[in-house]
C-alpha cells in the first residue's frame, strides 16, 4: 500500500540501525509518547534491535488507558440510566471500572452502542428524539477536532437530546509531569506525529529548552520510528535539545489551523486526572461555557461514586514508564485481554496489550533479534 510499504523497507531499516549504532557511544533512554508508536515498536521488535543501553520507555499516550477510573464509573452510571443511549468507540467497552464495564452494563439492559464517529451519535440523537444520546468523547489532541465539530454540529442542528461525556487530555502537560517526577529517567522524547498534525510543534521548544531534552516528532511506521530514534540520539550525543520534525509528510509547524479553531471555540483547558498517575494541571479539555449545556457531566448529575482500582494492577507505573508490562505479576496470568485487570491490557494502544500480543511468546521478535545478531 502506497505510503505504508515504503516505510517498512528492510534495507532502509538496516541502514538506519547501522547509523544509530555508529552514533551511540553511551546509554540513553528515550520515551515514545504515543501508544500507537509503542505497538509499532513492540510489534516489529524495534526496541530489541537497538544497541544495548539504548532504551525505549513507553509513555502514557494511550487515551483509553489514561481515562480516569472516576470518568469510567460516571460513564457506567449514565449508561445504566433508563432512556439513555450511550455511545462509545469499541475500545472503551471492556475497560474495567469499579467492578464492571460497559459490556456488563449492556448485558444488564443498558443501551450501550459502539459507534465509529461522534457523528454517528448525532444521527442517533436525530432519530431518537425521545431518548438522551450521550457520546463518550475521550482522547488526546488527535480526536479533539472531530469531537469539537460534533458538539458544534449538535448545537447547529438543535439536537437538545445530545450530550458528550468529555475526557480529553493534552500531551505537553504530561511531558512536563513526567520530567518533574523524581523517578524520571527520560532523556529525550519521540513526540506523537498525529497529535502534532493537529497542534503543530509550537508547544515543544519551551519544554525541550527547560528540561534540556530533544523532542523529535515521529510517525508510526518502523522507518519513522527508527528515524526518530536516530535524530534523538544524534542530538543527545551532541549535547543538543531541539525540536525536530521527522514526520513532515503529516505535520506542519503550525498544525491544522481549521482544527485548532474549532478546538478553541468548543473546549477550554482544565486540570485532568490521568488514570494511574493522578491530576496534572492544565492537562485536559472540557466543554467551554458556551457549550456547557451539552456536557453530560453537567446534564447528568452523577454523585456518590466510590471508585476502587484493582489492587494488583500496576498500570500507573506502566503508564509512567517505570515498569515494563511483563514485569507485572498479573501479566498473562490473571490479566489478559479477555480478562483484563487494567485499561492498558484492553486498549488497542495499551502497552500491556502490545506485550501480550507480540512479546508473550517471543517468536517474531526473537527471530528478528537473532537475524540481526547473525548479520552483525
Ligand atoms: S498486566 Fe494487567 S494488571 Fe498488570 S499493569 Fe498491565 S493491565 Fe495492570
Amino acid at each position: 500500500m502506497k505510503y505504508i510499504e515504503e516505510f517498512h523497507d528492510p534495507a532502509l531499516a538496516r541502514k538506519l540501525l547501522d547509523d544509530i549504532r555508529a552514533t551511540v557511544t553511551r546509554p540513553w533512554a528515550l520515551m515514545e509518547v504515543c501508544g500507537g508508536q509503542t505497538h509499532s515498536i513492540i510489534r516489529h521488535g524495534i526496541d530489541q534491535l537497538l544497541p544495548d543501553g539504548l532504551e525505549l520507555i513507553h509513555g502514557p499516550g494511550c487515551p483509553v488507558c489514561v481515562t480516569p477510573l472516576e470518568m469510567i464509573d460516571k460513564a457506567l452510571e449514565i449508561a445504566s440510566r433508563p432512556g439513555v443511549i450511550f455511545c462509545s468507540f469499541g475500545d472503551m467497552l471492556r475497560v474495567p471500572g469499579t467492578g464492571r464495564d460497559l459490556f456488563r452494563v449492556r448485558g444488564q439492559g443498558g443501551d450501550v452502542r459502539v459507534v465509529y464517529s461522534p457523528l454517528d451519535a448525532l444521527d442517533l440523537a436525530h432519530r431518537n428524539p425521545d431518548r438522551e444520546v450521550v457520546f463518550f468523547g475521550i482522547g488526546f489532541e488527535t480526536t479533539a477536532p472531530a469531537n469539537a465539530m460534533a458538539v458544534r454540529e449538535a448545537r447547529r442542528r438543535g439536537l437538545a437530546n445530545f450530550s458528550m461525556l468529555v475526557s480529553h487530555v493534552r500531551v505537553p502537560p504530561a511531558i512536563e509531569a513526567i520530567m518533574e517526577s523524581p523517578k524520571c529517567r527520560v532523556q529525550g522524547f519521540l513526540a506523537a506525529g498525529h497529535v502534532c498534525s493537529v497542534m503543530g510543534t509550537g508547544e515543544y521548544p519551551e519544554l525541550a529548552a527547560r528540561y534540556r531534552v530533544p523532542v523529535v516528532v515521529t510517525g508510526f511506521e518502523p522507518l519513522d520510528i527508527l528515524e526518530g530514534v536516530r535524530r534523538a540520539v544524534r542530538q543527545l550525543e551532541r549535547g543538543e535539545h531541539q525540536v525536530e520534525n521527522a514526520y513532515p509528510r503529516a505535520v506542519r509547524d503550525d498544525g491544522n489551523p481549521a482544527a485548532l479553531r474549532v478546538i478553541e471555540e468548543v473546549f477550554e483547558v482544565t486540570d485532568r486526572s490521568w488514570r494511574g498517575i493522578g491530576t496534572i494541571p492544565g492537562s485536559g479539555w472540557r466543554l467551554a461555557p458556551g457549550y456547557r449545556d451539552l456536557d453530560a457531566e453537567h446534564r447528568f448529575a452523577v454523585t456518590g461514586l466510590h471508585t476502587r482500582e484493582p489492587a494488583r494492577c500496576r498500570s500507573g507505573e506502566v503508564l509512567q514508564g517505570l515498569l515494563k508490562p511483563h514485569e507485572c505479576e498479573a501479566f498473562g496470568t490473571d490479566c489478559t485481554p479477555r480478562s483484563p485487570l487494567g485499561a492498558t491490557m484492553v486498549s488497542s494502544e495499551g502497552a500491556c496489550a502490545a506485550y501480550y500480543l507480540y512479546r508473550r511468546l517471543g517468536g517474531p521478535v526473537r527471530a528478528a533479534r537473532e537475524e540481526a545478531t547473525r548479520r552483525g
